[in-house]
């Protein structure tokens, strides 16, 4: 297996120490960077297959940082280290453009699983780069664009991969669990409402003003996305 470089982003020196440690037996790269602004560097000047950033940092904060990785490296997976836990949050990290979250204090093999997940997840991607379709939908995988009757949609990077997951299970209903677990990686409480948010973000995008929608709620459990009404 080629070298998988992490970058970690943390200003708690204990915490990022015994990450890169961590990370290094079990044969990742690993470079740390104490301050928000120093990260941002090291990320442009370098070559990272996966990003861990801590929130509260010196310099720029994570949100800032996920943003400004997003805008100069769409698919990049990030993983967001934090202390706190609401449903906003976790929202205004995945709309900073996370893949992942973990909560601060994490078991360090928990971390692990979730890496070799977001990993693989882009890997898999990579490889099956094709067309995704569904009635006057597309979405292309490898030029990461979205179009619904010719017309070109602009998604986050978070609304993309919810998309493709029920582009990929079209005319199937999808429950929020599934849903938590596929795109998030997470098990989310399915009682917060993370998911329904991210669902209305996509059909404002892809089926307002259409009078044929394409994602259907299936009441009591879970989503389908239809290839005819
Ligand atoms: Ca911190």
């Amino acid at each position: 297996m080629q070298d998988i470089h992490i970058l970690i982003v943390e200003d708690e020196k204990k915490i990022a120490d015994a990450l890169k440690q961590g990370l290094n037996e079990n044969a990742f790269e690993a470079e740390v960077a104490y301050d928000g602004t120093i990260g941002w560097k090291m990320f442009q000047g370098g070559s990272f297959d996966l990003v861990l950033l801590d929130i509260n940092l010196p310099g720029m904060n994570g949100y800032e940082l996920c943003r400004a990785i997003r805008s100069f490296n769409p698919s990049v997976p990030v993983m967001m280290l934090t202390a706190m836990n609401t449903v906003e949050d976790k929202i205004e990290g995945f709309d900073a453009g996370a893949d992942d979250y973990v909560i601060k204090p994490f078991d360090f093999r928990e971390l692990l699983v979730r890496i070799r997940a977001l990993l693989k997840r882009i890997h898999r991607t990579a490889a099956t780069g094709t067309l995704l379709q569904a009635g006057d939908l597309q979405m292309n995988l490898d030029s990461k664009e979205v179009t619904r009757n010719g017309q070109q949609v602009s998604l986050t990077a978070k609304e993309f991969q919810l998309l493709e997951y029920l582009l990929r299970n079209k005319n199937r209903v999808v429950s929020r669990s599934d849903i938590a677990l596929n795109v998030w990686d997470i098990d989310f409480d399915t009682k917060t409402n993370v998911i329904d948010v991210y669902v209305n973000y996509l059909r404002k995008k892809i089926d307002k003003g259409f009078d044929n929608p394409i994602i259907h709620t299936q009441v009591g459990m879970g989503y389908i996305l239809k290839d005819k009404s």
